[in-house]
C-alpha cells in the first residue's frame, strides 16, 4: 500500500487533450545550463500561479528551486542548512514522520549532519535546545494527516517543511504557509509521481544557493522533458478557474475517508486517526477530513503486530515501525486507484463482519 497517487488517473483521462504533450526531435536539446537557467522562467511563473489559486502557500519574496521529485530537495536543504555551522546538525523529525528522512540522511551522512535517533520526539510536547538542528515537518503529516508545526526550539533550530500534502486534496488550508524552507512536489498534487518534479520555496537566498549547488553537483540541471510535462499539467489545471482539481481531488479523498470511516465506526478492533473539522482557506468554509493515508491502531491487548492482522485479512499496510512509532499503527494508503481502493474496503468490510459476528 504505497503513496502511488493514482486517484486521479480518471481526472487527466477527462483532461487528455489539454494535458498531452508533444515533443518534437530537434527541441530544447542542449544541457539545461546553456540557456542560463536550469527551468524555463514559464514553469517558476506557473508555479506561483497555482500556489496563489490553492491559497496554500506565499511565493511572494521567495526563490523557486527545482528538483528530480521532492526527494532531491530533501536532501539539498539538508546539505543547504548544514553549512557553515560551527559543530555539526542533529537532523530529527517527531514521530510518526515520514521514514525517508532517516534513510536518506543516515545514507548521506557527512562530518556536517547526523540523523538523531536517540532523542525522540514526539508531535505534543517540545524540545529545547542550544544546539544545531535541522527538523523536517511534515505538514499535512505522512502517516496521520495531521497539520504538524516544529517542535524543537531554540537560537540554531532550522526547519524544512515538507508541504507534499497541502493542498486541498488532502487538508483544509487554515492559511497559507510562509515559511523559510518549504517543499512541494507534483507527485501530490497532479499525481505524476513518475515525472519527478518537485520544487522548494525559500526565503533566504544563500539557501537557495547552495541548494541550488546541490542539484548542479548532483544531477547538472533537472530534465527538460519532464519540466515541459509539468509546464503543460500546471497549464491544464490553471484553465478557468484553476479550481477544478481541487474540487475533484477533495471530493474523491474526502469520500474515501467517510467510506473508510464508516466500516471503521462498526469496529472496536480497528481505530483509525482524529482529524478535526478546519477553517479551509481555499473552500472558505469549515470542512472535514480528506487525507491521503489512514493511521489504523489495532485495538486489542493482543494485537501488537497490526500488520499482521491487517495482512490475515489481505491487506497490506506499512507497520507503525517504519514511521518510529509502535506496530501497532499501520498505515493504508487511500491514494490509489479506485479499484484498489474497493478492494481494501471490501476487505476491511469483511475483517470487521467477522470480528462481529464472532462476538
Ligand atoms: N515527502 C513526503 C511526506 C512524501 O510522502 C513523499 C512521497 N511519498 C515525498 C516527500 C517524496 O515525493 P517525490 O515523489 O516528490 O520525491
Amino acid at each position: 500500500m504505497s503513496g502511488d497517487p493514482l486517484f486521479l488517473e480518471p481526472f487527466w483521462m477527462e483532461h487528455a487533450a489539454s494535458s498531452a504533450v508533444l515533443i518534437s526531435g530537434w527541441h530544447r536539446m542542449s544541457y539545461t545550463f546553456y540557456d542560463k537557467s536550469f527551468i524555463s522562467q514559464q514553469l517558476e511563473n506557473h508555479v506561483r500561479r497555482v500556489h496563489e489559486v490553492a491559497k496554500n502557500a506565499v511565493t511572494k519574496g521567495k526563490y523557486v528551486l527545482f528538483g528530480v521529485g521532492s526527494t532531491q530537495l530533501l536532501a539539498a536543504a539538508v546539505y543547504a542548512l548544514s553549512m557553515n555551522l560551527s559543530s555539526p546538525a542533529s537532523v530529527v523529525a517527531s514521530s510518526p514522520y515520514y521514514p525517508l528522512y532517516k534513510f536518506q540522511t543516515n545514507y548521506f551522512e557527512n562530518k556536517r549532519f547526523k540523523f538523531d535517533e536517540d532523542t525522540s520526539l514526539s508531535s505534543n510536547s517540545s524540545y529545547n535546545t542550544e544546539a544545531n538542528v535541522i527538523e523536517f515537518v511534515t505538514s499535512p503529516n505522512n502517516p496521520d494527516g495531521n497539520l504538524k508545526e516544529a517542535v524543537s526550539q531554540g537560537p540554531l533550530v532550522r526547519v524544512i517543511y515538507d508541504h507534499a500534502y497541502y493542498w486541498p486534496h488532502f487538508s483544509a488550508i487554515p492559511s497559507p504557509a510562509n515559511e523559510d524552507v518549504m517543499i512541494f512536489t507534483m507527485s501530490k498534487l497532479t499525481g505524476h509521481a513518475g515525472s519527478r518534479i518537485g520544487w522548494a520555496l525559500i526565503k533566504d537566498e544563500q539557501v537557495y544557493e547552495d541548494m541550488n549547488t546541490y542539484i548542479s553537483v548532483s544531477e547538472m540541471g533537472i530534465s527538460r522533458e519532464a519540466q515541459l510535462r509539468a509546464l503543460q499539467l500546471m497549464k491544464a489545471i490553471l484553465d478557468g478557474n484553476g479550481t477544478d482539481i481541487f474540487d475533484y481531488a477533495y471530493k474523491k479523498m474526502s469520500y474515501r475517508w467517510k467510506k473508510l470511516s464508516e466500516i471503521v465506526s462498526l469496529s472496536s478492533r480497528f481505530s483509525i486517526q482524529e482529524i478535526p473539522p478546519l477553517f479551509c482557506n481555499f473552500f472558505e468554509k469549515v470542512r472535514g477530513p480528506s487525507p491521503a493515508y489512514a493511521w489504523v491502531k489495532c485495538e486489542r491487548e493482543e494485537d501488537t503486530n497490526c500488520n499482521e492482522v491487517l495482512r490475515a485479512g489481505n491487506i497490506i499496510g506499512r507497520e507503525g515501525s517504519l514511521f518510529s512509532d509502535e506496530d501497532r499503527y499501520v498505515r493504508l494508503s487511500l491514494l490509489k486507484s479506485d479499484d484498489d481502493f474497493n478492494l481494501l474496503m471490501d476487505h476491511l468490510s469483511k475483517l470487521v463482519a467477522e470480528e462481529n459476528g464472532a462476538k
